[in-house]
């Protein structure tokens, strides 16, 4: 089974930037029968990039297509087989290392395509190190809304805290850390990102999903897409809405 996909529309922008970004897509929340996201939200369960674009497209009558079947195979595998899972990780991303070389591109990696987990923690068939550590010489990144992983001491892995409905305690906590906060914004494309936000400058993130490259101190904006565009959750934020209130 191959774990890693890559090839969606901001991962084409990161391509001109000279990156090949790899993603793995597990299924997120409790789809597959075991927890991924352990600090999901109601608003970001139910706005969930999972179903955006091809994954979100199903037969007449049907709720669940050839790629959530994937996403939830991979997510089984993973809680059941790990020895194997991790395997088959690693033949992926030595696999990407040299596609991306005959491309021309760096290769960079996000597993946490539609999960959340805590990949740090987990040491590998015997080697006493994690995958971040088994490749030292390559990027990953993800975005996380979990508070206090301890990721200080690897430098090749980059997290992004998510802002979502009710977790503004830990968005704080996040700022304070030094985070970058991801913030999805209930507004069209064609509508410019606010200036600030939470006093901080806004950044727009939909310009490439590479996130490393962001700068620090700033708030990622990201527009709603998907099922996110109709949210009333208090996930997506609404900036306008705010400033008119104030
Ligand atoms: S934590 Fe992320 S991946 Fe999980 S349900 Fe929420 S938005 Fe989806």
């Amino acid at each position: 089974m191959k774990l890693l996909s890559t090839g969606n529309p901001k991962i084409l922008k990161g391509m001109k930037q000279g990156y090949n970004t790899y993603i793995l897509h597990l299924a997120p929340a409790n789809l597959s029968g075991h927890e991924t996201c352990p600090k999901r939200t109601a608003g970001c369960t139910s706005a969930c990039l999972n179903t955006a674009g091809r994954g979100g497209m199903f037969k007449k009558g049907e709720t669940t297509n050839t790629i959530q079947k994937a996403r939830i195979r991979k997510t089984q595998l993973f809680f059941s087989n790990r020895d194997e899972f991790f395997h088959q990780l690693i033949n992926d991303i030595e696999l990407a290392i040299k596609q991306s070389a005959r491309l021309g591109l760096t290769p960079v990696f996000r597993l946490n395509g539609t999960s959340d987990l805590s990949f740090e923690k987990y040491s590998i068939m015997g080697t006493g190190k994690n995958i971040f550590q088994l490749f030292p010489q390559v990027q990953f990144y993800d975005y996380t809304k979990i508070l206090g992983r301890k990721v200080a001491h690897i430098d090749n892995y980059h997290l992004t805290f998510s802002a979502a409905d009710g977790n503004d305690a830990d968005v704080l906590g996040a700022i304070a850390q030094g985070y970058n906060v991801a913030t999805v914004f209930g507004m069209k494309k064609t509508q410019p990102m606010p200036e600030t936000y939470n006093g901080r400058t806004v950044f727009n993130g939909d310009e490439s999903d590479l996130r490393f490259l962001d700068p620090k101190g700033v708030i990622v904006g990201l527009y709603a897409k998907g099922k996110a565009k109709k949210d009333t959750s208090g996930f997506v934020k609404y900036p306008t809405v705010m400033m008119m209130a104030a």
